[in-house]
């Protein structure tokens, strides 16, 4: 067999050229083309169809009957265990609590006596009160009841559950975070933050092939949404199974693998870099948390939240304590990503980074790509600092459309500066936007609709959108699912857009679905009609015209 790449007569009979294809590259030079030229897992040349089909005449050839090519979109933050084990619980993100009622109820009666019923997605502001956990024990008399909040700050545990914690209203709140109580000192069944844990980690954990396999499915719901990449934010078990996946080849959508600061001092004894790994499943960031959530009212803020004047949130850090971090991780050259929603919060965080940006100077280190997750409100003195101190803002767009109400209520005025996504690319930061998923639903055309029109699915809250002047065009959102998630993983060189030696990710949507061109309300139905990563086929849909012939 001859092994030669990529121009002998022999090395073209591997190659795939999709043509008549209506192909929006990303790439400046050649915006658009109409054909793909593909050797195993990258793309040799993009040109005209006549030009490629001629000189490649041997190569595989796949009409594409003038449907549109674009990058594979990349989601820039994503808890892939989470969203992968939640896709098999109760879905909880129901208009009424009645109604969430009825789905655990469901539940319950399938599960064995003493099994553990996990539910998610239940959000206090939709349903206008907490929950109790009375409510469940009234359907879950014999099995423990964990239902965690959409927002991941706040749960709903029934009596059952409670008892098998250990909590009582003896129990005492452990640090930053609250067991809530009723007027008797009584648990109500709801655990605020770090509380959580008090019920959350005695649930037995699934294991690793378990997890595994719950990836795998999630996968394939990932590929046909149009996603070929994410960024992943969840633990050792996450990373464990993501290791399993690919050392059996069942691995194909590009990782990075971000890390818990909890774990810096294991990465910087180890020596571990950022980028260690391949281009499927590879190192990237350490994560840390600022600070909690608008949901439950525990971002931490300079000023209280409307209507509870001494409530500020709850800030887990200062700037020092995050510099002497990031000092640590860029020993090993690991960058930060910080978690950092409040105002407070995010000023505290640039601090760090301001002074982390004089420590790689003065000690000639690399000036490294950190970020900030969320950023959801800034003070007005602190916007211009992300770009000033080349921070990338890694942001979700579906959040603010989710939560506009919430923000109107809770931090009023403040919210101009809100989800302003828009103001931190007019002042130079590069933005990578992704879901949070499973806060969110990992859609990108659903963070893309958000991000253009700052309105939800229904329309609301008007014609113009909420903060309208914070709208992206479809290219600048694009850019933020593609190249700039790319850039954050420092593989901006081969991933992102459609060039000669990147990475063939792509994904095929309907000619008459084009993203860029089509009404914005399509976005909210559209699906990738087929998925490639690493130049295979990962997903075709089975209708349409004959598939991809
Ligand atoms: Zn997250």
């Amino acid at each position: 067999m001859t092994v030669c790449r990529p121009l002998c007569p022999y090395a073209e009979f591997n190659m795939k050229l999709l043509y008549n294809a209506y192909i929006r590259t990303q790439d400046p030079s050649h915006p658009t083309e109409t054909a793909i030229l593909i050797d195993r897992e990258r793309i040799v040349a993009v040109g005209e169809a006549n030009v490629l089909l001629s000189q490649y005449p041997n190569a595989e050839k796949q009409n594409m009957n003038g449907r549109v090519i674009l990058p594979g979109l990349t989601d820039a933050h994503l808890h892939l265990k989470h969203y992968a084990l939640n896709l098999q619980k109760v879905d909880c993100e129901t208009e009424t609590k009645e109604a969430c009622l009825r789905r655990v109820a469901e539940r319950v009666q399938k599960a064995k006596p003493g099994e553990w019923v996990l539910g998610h997605g239940w959000n206090q502001n939709v349903w206008e009160n907490w929950p109790s956990a009375s409510e469940l024990d009234a359907i879950a008399p014999n099995n423990p009841v964990y239902l965690t909040a959409k927002s991941l700050h706040a749960s709903w545990a029934n009596t059952a559950a409670l008892k098998l914690a250990n909590i009582t209203s003896q129990t005492r709140n452990p640090q930053n975070g609250q067991i809530q109580r009723d007027g008797k000192g009584s648990a109500t069944g709801i655990l605020l933050e770090s509380a959580m844990d008090l019920v959350g980690n005695i649930i037995p954990e699934p294991g690793i092939h378990e997890i595994a396999d719950a990836m795998e499915k999630a996968q394939s719901i990932l590929w046909k949404m149009g996603l070929t990449g994410i960024h992943d934010f969840d633990r050792r078990d996450s990373f464990m199974a993501l290791q399993q996946l690919h050392a059996q080849g069942r691995l194909k959508l590009r990782v990075l693998k971000n890390l818990p600061v909890e774990l810096l001092d294991q990465a910087y004894e180890l020596g571990l870099s950022a980028g260690f790994g391949d281009d499927w499943l590879r190192i990237g960031y350490i994560k840390a948390f600022m600070d909690g959530a608008l949901g439950p009212h525990t971002a931490a803020m300079f000023q209280p939240y409307i209507g509870e004047e001494n409530n500020r949130g709850i800030l887990n850090m200062d700037s020092e304590e995050l510099f002497e971090h990031g000092r640590k991780a860029a020993q090993v050259g690991l960058a930060l990503a910080v978690h950092a929603i409040g105002d407070r919060a995010n000023h505290e965080v640039l601090d760090a980074y301001e002074q982390l940006r004089h420590y790689e100077q003065e000690n000639h280190l690399p000036a490294l790509r950190h970020r900030i997750e969320h950023v959801q409100v800034l003070h007005p003195d602190d916007v211009m600092r992300l770009g000033r101190l080349n921070i990338i803002a890694s942001m979700q767009p579906i959040h603010a459309t989710s939560d506009m109400f919430m923000a109107d209520a809770f931090w009023g005025e403040r919210s101009r500066l809100a989800y302003a996504w828009k103001t931190q690319l007019e002042n130079g930061a590069s933005l990578a936007l992704g879901s949070d998923a499973p806060v969110e639903s990992p859609n990108p055309f659903w963070g893309l609709y958000a991000a253009v029109t700052r309105r939800r699915a229904d329309g609301s809250p008007s014609a113009d959108g909420w903060y309208p002047e914070q709208k992206l065009s479809m290219a600048e959102a694009w850019q933020g699912f593609t190249l700039g998630p790319a850039y954050a993983a420092n593989m901006e060189t081969r991933l992102g857009r459609l060039a000669p030696d990147y990475l063939a990710d792509l994904i095929v949507l309907d000619a008459s679905q084009d993203p860029f061109t089509c009404p914005v309300e399509d976005l909210l139905v559209m699906q990738s009609s087929a998925t490639m990563v690493g130049g295979e086929w990962v997903y075709t849909s089975a209708t349409g015209d004959g598939g991809l012939s």
